[in-house]
């Protein structure tokens, strides 16, 4: 078996919306990222610790000791690392137990190898958490990411990993709804979406024919969100085209440009940046990793700091020379938010630190109106508002 399905569950909402994608980006090779390797870290440390609470012995216990002293467990483990992902350990502990409650047959599924083939050609995955009790299965898959938040409701993924396992699990046990979860714990936390046995199953047929014409490389190609994790994007002419398109305003004046116009173009703005920062850093990197050349275009050597060869050598001789420690040395400064928690742990900082944390506001700043945030409140404006009568005498 391909250590990767072409069309892979977790680029299905990639692949069903541009469906000649998965062949166009098999052309392109895997880019490993840090975000990637520790996100498999978690998912390791979250089933070591699942199976040491169901299956204790000594050999889960030495397990979890190794993975932490591992090469990558020195590099990833933390106390950040761990509360994030007992989040997804209790929320499977959670579920298990009441499933048990309801059901004492009730069976636990840990990295689940699953085959939904029936409907997307050499289609498989894992299952982070499969659970089944009295016609209930439930999936759940942890999301360690924390820049795109990512949600279970009408998740192409969770659905193609559900029919895996229903097709699995049904010739066992009889199942007649589905509950998919999403812990995302750095995220948004916990979201579920729940479905009837035909509601999943009928999601099954209609992407069926979808799945079909991406294996085949069929179909339109069709830019949108999902081109965001394309490993095409940089070279995909539909994504240029699209992004050069949205570009292009018609202006009602020559001279000036209108409000209604600004606001057209900075509805654009964010994607079209974002769209032209990756083309630069896809064309630097190729320049400096593959010595591509590109028309018009040469590497040359960055800005440069000075740096100190050896700084205590340094400060002797400031000391010598008869400048005082206190003018030398920088102050001594607490580690941020991020580094402490990953030293202390998130829930144990914030009560060590409880006193003395306050947020805040922030500085404005300009979104779209469909932003779930409350429109900012101009403290000027408030100020302007007082009226003499409830201006404070003095
Ligand atoms: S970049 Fe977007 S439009 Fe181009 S192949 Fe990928 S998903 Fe399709």
């Amino acid at each position: 078996m391909a250590a990767h399905a072409l069309l892979a569950p977790s680029a299905a909402h990639r692949w069903l919306a541009c469906t000649p994608s998965a062949k166009l980006e098999a052309k392109f090779p895997d880019s490993k990222s840090e975000y990637a390797d520790e996100g498999t870290f978690a998912h390791k440390w979250g089933e070591l610790q699942l199976l040491n609470f169901f299956e204790p012995s000594a050999e889960h216990e030495q397990e979890l000791a190794t993975a932490k002293q591992s090469d990558k467990g020195k590099k990833y483990w933390s106390h950040g690392l761990e509360e994030y992902v007992d989040e997804y350990v209790s929320t499977v502990t959670n579920k298990f137990l009441e499933a048990q409650r309801r059901d004492s047959a009730a069976t636990l599924l840990l990295e689940q190898e699953l085959d939904m083939s029936q409907w997307v050609p050499g289609g498989f995955g894992h299952g982070d958490a499969v659970i089944v009790s009295d016609g209930l299965m439930e999936i759940i898959d942890l999301k360690y990411g924390q820049n795109v938040r990512v949600v279970a409701g009408n998740n192409p993924q969770l659905r193609l990993y559900a029919l895996g396992a229903w097709q699995e699990l049904s010739l066992v046990y009889d199942i007649d709804r589905v509950a998919m979860t999403i812990v995302q714990p750095r995220n948004g936390g916990v979201s579920s979406e729940e479905l009837s046995i035909e509601e999943l199953l009928g999601w099954g047929d209609a992407i069926k024919p979808i799945a079909a014409q991406a294996m085949r490389g069929d179909g339109a190609f069709v830019p949108g969100k999902h081109c965001t994790f394309c490993k095409a994007k940089e070279r995909c002419k539909a994504l240029a085209d699209y992004e050069l398109e949205i570009a292009k305003t018609q202006f009602e004046d020559v001279t000036l440009l209108s409000d209604k116009e600004i606001s057209v173009m900075l509805n654009q703005a964010d994607e079209i940046i974002s769209y032209l920062n990756n083309l630069k850093k896809y064309a630097a990197r190729e320049a400096i990793d593959n010595g591509k050349e590109w028309p018009g275009w040469k590497l040359v050597a960055g800005k440069s700091n000075r740096k100190l060869t050896d700084p205590a050598k340094a400060a002797e001789i400031l000391l010598k020379a008869g400048y005082a420690e206190s003018d030398i040395y920088k102050p001594r400064e607490v580690l941020g938010f991020t580094e402490m928690e990953k030293l202390v742990g998130r829930k144990k900082l914030a009560t060590l630190w409880n006193a003395v944390i306050i947020k805040p506001p922030g500085n404005p700043t300009l979104v779209p109106e469909s932003d779930e945030r409350p429109t900012w409140s101009n403290p000027k404006e408030d100020f302007d508002e007082v009226t003499d009568e409830e201006a404070i005498p003095f």
